[in-house]
């Protein structure tokens, strides 16, 4: 049941990482929150605690698929995220970015809703210009192995810039830079749950290269409220817009990080850097700053402590392990550029 006047979200997506924490803000703020996922890369365990909230419903659907429900605003997530999740079916990785996002629009050109799209730093692909700004078009391998996530996501913006130009629709396009936190998922072989695993197993750090490849992590919260202010800008704001934290670390960097906060015995180990594996990657977020007043305030450490944690319960490990450290010690971003 929901009130007349009460504002209805469809999160697409709404059972992963990001997804179930946007839907846990928008039932904060008071909306009625549609989550609808085919729960691929998601799980009900993300959601579990909203089922019992009667402002939230549940919808098993492939976004793939027409979708016919009512809504006043749209996230759509829905879309693997991690190179080894949509790389397992890349032709069904295309759909979803492109079918996901024709099907979106329609529907919101028939129930006149704004829609938000989680766009990525990926359409850079591998970055000539550095950081990134969002008039920069991009480096990108049309047939390589991370092309059905990236081309998928550039095509999907253009159905939403010619959806706007064409039928007017409020389109929010937010590109988002790597994101980590609690209910990333165990085996998505992203680079922070993949080194908290090793970490807290005392297995060996995977690190990719020689480590020296660079990342910039953003901590979920602060990109949900990313998100929240970018939904409620006015219709003539669009975006592309650059959310992430712009704090540039190399990965070797993080996994010594990881280490030391979990005080793990694992070693590092080096492996082959994947095909396309960008070399380097950092947002200018000056446009949010300016439009949204948005940047990020949570650090990488107090990121990293409460990852961990939730890691930790996941797999059934003592909370324990995670060794505070104090500030004097903790690294800062601008050693990334030493190689650290
Ligand atoms: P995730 O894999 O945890 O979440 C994606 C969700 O979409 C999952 O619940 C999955 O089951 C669902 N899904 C996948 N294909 C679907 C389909 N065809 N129909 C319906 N549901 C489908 O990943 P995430 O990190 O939460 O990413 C969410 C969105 O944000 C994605 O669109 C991703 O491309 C984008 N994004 C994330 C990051 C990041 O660092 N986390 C960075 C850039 C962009
Ligand atoms: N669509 C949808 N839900 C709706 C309306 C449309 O999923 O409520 C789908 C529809 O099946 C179509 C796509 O969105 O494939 C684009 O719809 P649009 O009306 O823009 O295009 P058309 O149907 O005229 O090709
Ligand atoms: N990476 C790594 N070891 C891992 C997983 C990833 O060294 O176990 C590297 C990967 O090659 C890339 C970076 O970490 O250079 C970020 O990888 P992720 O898959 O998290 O994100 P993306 O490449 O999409 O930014």
């Amino acid at each position: 049941m929901r009130n007349y006047d009460q504002n209805r979200a469809l999160v697409t997506g709404g059972a992963g990482f990001l997804g179930s924490h946007l839907c846990e803000r928008l039932l904060e703020q008071g909306s009625y929150v549609t989550c609808l996922d085919n729960l691929f890369t998601g799980t009900k365990r993300n959601i579990d605690h909203l089922l019992s909230n009667p402002y939230f419903d549940f919808i098993q659907h492939d976004v793939t698929n027409p979708i016919h429900i009512q809504a006043d605003e749209i996230y759509n997530l829905a879309c693997p995220a991690s190179p080894v999740h949509y790389q397992h079916d890349p032709i069904h990785t295309t759909k979803t970015c492109v079918l996901g996002a024709l099907n979106v629009l329609g529907l919101a050109k028939r129930v006149n809703a704004r829609v938000l799209h989680a766009s990525t730093s990926e359409v850079y692909g591998d970055p000539l210009v550095h950081p990134q700004v969002e008039s920069y078009w991009g480096h990108v391998n049309p047939n390589g192995t991370r092309a059905c996530y990236d081309e998928g996501k550039r095509c999907a913006e253009t159905f939403f810039f010619d959806y706007h130009r064409q039928h007017n629709i409020p389109i929010k396009i937010p590109r988002i830079f790597n994101t980590y936190g609690p209910r990333m998922h165990p085996n998505d072989g992203r680079v922070v749950s993949n080194f908290i695993v090793q970490a807290l197993r005392d297995e060996p750090i995977t690190i990719y290269g020689d480590g020296s490849q660079t990342r910039a992590f953003c901590y979920v919260d602060d990109l949900i409220e990313g998100f929240i202010k970018l939904m409620q800008t006015p219709d003539s704001f669009t975006g592309p817009v650059n959310l992430g934290n712009p704090e540039e670390f190399t990965i070797k960097q993080l996994a010594l990080r990881i280490l030391e906060l979990t005080g793990s015995k694992s070693d590092l180990v080096f492996e082959p850097l994947p095909a396309d594996d960008p070399r380097q990657r950092r947002p200018d977020i000056t446009l949010a700053q300016s439009v949204l007043d948005w940047h990020p305030v949570v650090q990488l450490d107090a990121g990293l402590r409460s990852t961990i944690t939730y890691f930790s319960d996941l797999l059934g490990l003592p909370a324990a392990c995670v060794t505070p450290i104090p500030d004097k010690v903790a690294i800062q971003p601008s050693q990334a550029a030493q190689g650290f």
